[in-house]
């Protein structure tokens, strides 16, 4: 350093974070402290601990985006003071929200696409909750003019995401989910049919099981229904759970039968921050058109200038999400997101063979008929010192988050693990993911795991 530099330099050494005696300090973490601090410093504090959290990239349990690009990162902070809810000020945010709407009418082959019935939510368990609600309201309403009771309506689903129990619960809807038997994991027409009655409001198959990741077959319950109203006369309406699959059938399985196009279907969710590539608090519902949905469910608020119509269970929400989303349609194309997916399930096909490969493992979805994802549980006849809850300790200490968890109702005795592979996870990623997988099935060999697991059973899994 040249000598006429070093009272910059020295400045420079005073301004050093970490020597400023406030971090010497520890902060509160439980109560509002009296003093102010200066923002560098409550920042680094705030970023330090946020280091420890794991690295959401190699979080291969979550279902949501966690790679997008910089112009993503732009416009969120564009939009980082714009509120969803407020029309009148924000109009041209609001139009891009109905536009959205349109797009994804059209994808999902509304019959009028023209005229689009949805919104924007914060993702699949509020779009689920509005989805149900609409069932709801219009079997009451059917009810009502038969001059039926109405304090027992059921819902029919298989084995379904959390969303739907909250949605059972807090609505007051009793729940008819199909439990898994044996080798059959997720809803079949022939369970649906014999759960129906006159009380049933809906019936809710999962594009995207989130416990297996397959697809369940919405066209053969929707035939299933057409016989049952064909003989009893019960017309039962389907809402799809797309929260994966309505981002990915319609770019890589497009004719895959499972939207608008079967006459049922009544309304659809998905989140726009799973497949849909966005980032996190975006999620969609779709109804087929307008008379689908009762005009009760709809508000009409005029306090923030204008009249908005509104069907929604929060107020203020930030724009960016929505924002974001229209940039990725833009941006992708229907090109755009068949590439991304199909790279996606190519790495999913690629390591399933590869786990496949190790030898111990039962490969239970290999990327085929559903997400892109893989699942697997241990062999039965292997003993190979160690279960898949140690295995998803073990592979935490390289930084990978999968999730191992048991199977519901009936099949608790099945432990599978799960890996979703998202956009930003490539194969050369997977490749090293393999190796270390292998390192800790060694590890084992050498060192097995003598008196079970300690791991907590429920604690590490993620459902979204
Ligand atoms: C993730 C998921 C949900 C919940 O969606 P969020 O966007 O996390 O609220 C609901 N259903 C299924 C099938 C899911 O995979």
């Amino acid at each position: 350093m040249p000598l006429h530099e070093k009272s910059t330099v020295l400045d420079s050494i005073l301004d050093d974070i970490y020597s400023s005696k406030d971090l010497f300090i520890v902060m509160p973490k439980y109560k509002i402290p009296n003093k102010e601090q200066l923002a560098i410093h409550a920042y680094q504090v705030v970023h330090d601990e946020l280091m420890l959290d794991g690295n959401s990239r190699q979080n291969l349990a979550t279902f949501c985006q966690t790679w997008v690009e910089d112009e993503v990162h732009k416009l969120m902070d564009e939009c980082i003071d714009k509120n969803m809810i407020d029309k009148d000020e924000y109009p041209q945010t609001a139009g891009i929200e109905s536009r959205c709407v349109h797009m994804l009418a059209d994808l999902w082959h509304a019959p009028d696409a023209d005229n689009p019935m949805g919104c924007s939510t914060t993702g699949s368990s509020e779009a689920a909750m509005l989805g149900g609600m609409a069932l709801k309201w219009a079997w009451r309403e059917k009810m009502k003019q038969q001059g039926k009771p109405t304090d027992k309506p059921n819902l029919i689903c298989g084995p379904v995401q959390v969303c739907w129990h909250k949605f059972a619960r807090y609505w007051d809807v009793e729940l008819r989910e199909i439990p898994m038997e044996g080798d059959r994991l997720i809803m079949t027409p022939e369970e649906v049919i014999k759960r129906c009655d006159e009380n049933t409001i809906g019936v809710v198959p999962t594009l995207g099981v989130t416990f297996t990741c397959q697809y369940e077959p919405v066209k053969a319950v929707h035939k299933a229904l057409d016989r049952l109203q064909q003989e009893t006369g019960l017309d039962i309406p389907i809402h799809v759970d797309g929260a994966s699959g309505g981002f990915l059938a319609p770019f890589c399985d497009p004719d895959l039968e499972w939207d608008f196009r079967l006459p049922r279907v009544k309304s659809i969710n998905a989140s726009g921050h799973k497949f849909g590539l966005s980032p996190l608090g975006v999620g969609w519902v779709i109804w087929r058109d307008a008379t689908v949905l009762h005009k009760d469910l709809i508000f009409n608020v005029n306090y923030l200038g204008g009249n908005m119509p509104t069907f929604a269970l929060n107020f203020s929400r930030p724009g960016g999400q929505v924002v974001a989303q229209y940039y990725n349609f833009l941006r992708l194309g229907r090109e755009g997101y068949r590439k991304i997916h199909q790279a996606c399930y190519n790495s999913a096909r690629y390591l399933a063979k590869k786990i496949d490969k190790i030898g111990i493992f039962k490969i239970i979805y290999d990327g085929y008929g559903g997400i892109p994802a893989l699942s697997w549980s241990l062999k039965k006849d292997v003993n190979p010192g160690f279960n898949l809850y140690d295995l998803s300790d073990r592979i935490r200490s390289r930084g990978w988050q999968i999730a191992a968890y048991a199977m519901p109702a009936n099949r608790e005795d099945l432990v599978i693990m799960r890996i979703l592979v998202r956009h930003g996870f490539s194969r050369d990623l997977a490749d090293l993911l393999v190796n270390d997988i292998q390192h800790c099935v060694d590890f084992f060999e050498k060192r097995p795991v003598v008196n079970g697991s300690n791991a907590d059973e429920s604690s590490n899994f993620n459902h979204g």
